[in-house]
């Protein structure tokens, strides 16, 4: 599970830079370059891999090798985005490769912003809304530019002409009825027909639903996740599914995965890293799902590694309905000094299990294996490329987690990256209502997000059980919306309690009001920002805001601990009783983990149908505007930084220099060149 960046990156764009204090061992951030490229609605930036110089040169040499690992499998999500993506992507790059025309034209600027697009976005849908792309460049140009290529520069299918293979990429790129949705989750429309991406050929949701449900042992209490990682065709009638492995689906890409881990395996940091690494290998090459548990299992208990990973099929928002996972990776060491804060919560975890205040029948009598730790980005690959997450929670597997426990990371290096790179923005002058909450937000702001990041993480995800007997899918489509707001009420509801000032690890007693002042505007208002006019709201990640923040709105007509109030024309929120709030917050909590524990599908539906989806079209309106003067790209994503490694004589690595100077286009098409090796249809 991903805890994704609020709306407008995090309110800390206020602050100036409360832990500034921290970074004093790294480059001034002053004279780093956070920003890169800005197009449509996106912003690129640089993270910084803060204190990559304090590690040994053979932890240097682990992390190139697991970053080199973690490139090569790009081409892997485009192709799960959708099966027409890499040639998409390739006759794009050959004709930017070799366009000769008029580079200021209007039109060669629309098509290179375009590409800047697919790239961001690994494939031709919105990385976060899934809509498909318009290009802005005409068709025309386009099969001017084509027809100036020679056929060897150009991904066509066997036997096919140029003039064919011109008709079938226009028609994949230009018709907006073609593909119009990557992820379709729509109630009562056949999920997997309509949705873009290459998870299923030719196949019904129906003929899929059935096909896992056979499969499913219901006295199976360690049931793998079926499903995750295959392709489901029909072949002769019958439905099966082709296995993403070596010598499956996807073999080429997955070699040069399995060849660098292999060279990591040589310099592991610890016995149980080096078996963590075997295990995958063994996976990648089998495809079998019970190895794939058994491999996130090492991986949960291999906790002395100051280095880790994420590598391989891992979540599913990809799919509507939830079971196949994208590819993804993202290599990480600890940050020593942060990961303290959170070791403090997970420490006494079962402590806040008991005091929450959901219904006892539903909290876990032990709370295990909430580890917790504060890491540092040092490379981002498939599905965590360029767009991050600021957190993680794997593995995904229900009785894994609840048997050995997760592991729940922070990424501070990627909060620190849009924290800069949103100074000064204007944000919190034109949203933020009075001088109040604007100094709480500009003094705790970063501090209490990351702190919520912590809790929705190391607490929320792990806390609280199911009925015996109730169906860990049994949520269906509001099963990853519900999830979410459970582990962000969690998080709201203690952030707020005095046990964190007690334990030393929030400054004072109103710290918290700063997170549930953004969280309120944030569900309210600002995320809006990322919907288009007209449209509701899809993501299960803002489901899940809005949900919360409309319901708490809702129920607090009678005592107006939180309303929207509008002054010259403009709407703020405003938060007359925090503590109010929180009591709110508690009630919902409460209601929603009791939706969850009891399975109670009709219950969920209710809450996020109600809450989460709609959209109130004249707020939304005024919102937009008043977003668009500030001229703030809404989404943010990251490029990588190159690793160069430095031999002695004999070969051997004995250093590996870190360098932040690439730019946006340039890595992307370094990717595209080195790092590819799919065929362009699979
Ligand atoms: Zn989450």
């Amino acid at each position: 599970m991903k805890k994704f960046i609020l709306a407008i990156a995090s309110m800390a764009l206020l602050a100036g830079c409360d832990n500034a204090n921290q970074k004093d061992d790294n480059m001034k951030s002053s004279d780093f370059n956070w920003v890169v490229d800005r197009f449509d609605d996106i912003e690129v930036i640089r993270y910084r891999v803060n204190d990559f110089e304090s590690l040994t040169a053979k932890q240097k040499e682990l992390i190139y090798y697991l970053s080199e690992a973690a490139v090569y499998g790009r081409d892997i999500l485009f192709d799960q985005n959708n099966r027409w993506n890499l040639a998409v992507r390739r006759t794009l790059e050959s004709v930017y490769q070799n366009f000769n025309g008029d580079k200021n034209s209007e039109e060669y600027n629309n098509f290179e912003k375009y590409l800047k697009k697919v790239w961001f976005a690994n494939g031709i849908h919105h990385h976060y809304s899934t809509d498909k792309f318009h290009p802005e460049f005409s068709e025309a140009f386009f099969a001017e530019q084509l027809n100036a290529l020679p056929d060897s520069k150009l991904p066509l299918q066997k036997n096919q002409t140029k003039a064919d293979f011109i008709t079938m990429i226009s028609e994949v790129i230009f018709n907006p009825e073609v593909y119009p949705k990557g992820v379709n989750q729509t109630e009562g429309e056949d999920m997997v027909l309509t949705s873009a991406n290459n998870y299923y050929h030719g196949v019904t949701q129906k003929e899929v639903e059935a096909f896992y449900e056979a499969k499913k042992d219901p006295n199976d209490h360690r049931p793998v996740m079926w499903g995750m990682n295959s392709r489901v065709v029909k072949n002769n009638g019958k439905v099966e599914e082709l296995v993403w492995k070596i010598d499956g689906l996807y073999t080429e890409a997955l070699e040069k995965v399995v060849y660098w881990l292999e060279k990591a395996v040589n310099v592991a940091e610890t016995p149980e890293q080096k078996v963590v690494l075997q295990k995958l290998i063994s996976y990648y090459k089998s495809g079998c799902l019970k190895e794939f548990d058994d491999y996130t299992i090492s991986w949960v208990y291999d906790l002395n590694s100051q280095i880790d990973f994420v590598n391989g099929f891992t979540e599913s928002y990809g799919d509507p309905l939830g079971m196949k996972a994208s590819w993804e990776s993202l290599v990480n060491f600890k940050d020593m000094k942060a990961t303290k804060r959170t070791e403090i919560i997970s420490e006494n975890a079962q402590w806040f299990e008991n005091n929450s205040p959901v219904e006892d029948r539903f909290k876990k009598e032990t709370v295990k294996g909430v580890s917790a730790k504060v890491i540092t980005a040092a490379m981002l690959g498939g599905d965590c490329y360029p767009a991050s997450p600021l957190g993680i929670n794997l593995p995904n597997s229900n009785w894994v987690r609840s048997e050995y426990g997760s592991k729940s990371v922070t990424i501070d290096n990627i909060s620190e990256a849009y924290d800069e790179a949103s100074q000064g923005s204007g944000f919190a002058e034109e949203f933020v209502y009075g001088d109040e909450a604007k100094r709480l937000l500009k003094e705790y702001g970063r501090y209490a997000d990351n702190m919520h990041t912590d809790l929705h993480e190391c607490l929320g995800h792990g806390s609280g059980k199911l009925l015996p007997g109730v169906d860990p899918d049994g949520l269906k489509a509001y099963g990853s919306p519900l999830e979410e707001s459970r582990a962000d009420l969690f998080a709201l509801y203690y952030i707020a309690d005095n046990k964190l000032v007690e334990l030393g690890i929030m400054p004072n007693a109103e710290a918290y009001k700063a997170e549930y002042y953004k969280y309120m505007m944030n569900g309210l208002m600002t995320q809006l920002t990322r919907i288009q006019p007209g449209k509701s709201i899809e993501q299960a990640h803002m489901r899940n805001r809005q949900t919360i923040a409309r319901w708490v709105l809702e129920n607090s007509q009678d005592d107006k601990a939180v309303e929207l109030k509008k002054v010259e024309g403009k709407t703020y929120v405003v938060i007359n009783d925090y503590e109010a709030l929180r009591g709110k917050f508690a009630a919902l909590l409460r209601e929603v983990q009791t939706i969850k524990s009891t399975g109670d599908l009709a219950g969920a539906k209710t809450l996020i149908e109600t809450y989460g989806i709609k959209v109130d079209p004249e707020l939304h309106n005024e919102v937009l505007a008043r977003y668009k003067s500030l001229n703030i790209a809404p989404y943010k994503g990251f490029i990588n930084p190159i690793y160069t490694p430095v031999a002695d004589g004999k070969g051997n690595i004995v250093d590996v220099k870190i360098s932040y100077d690439e730019n946006y286009m340039d890595q992307m098409m370094r990717y595209s060149t080195d790092y590819s090796c799919l065929p362009s249809y699979n």
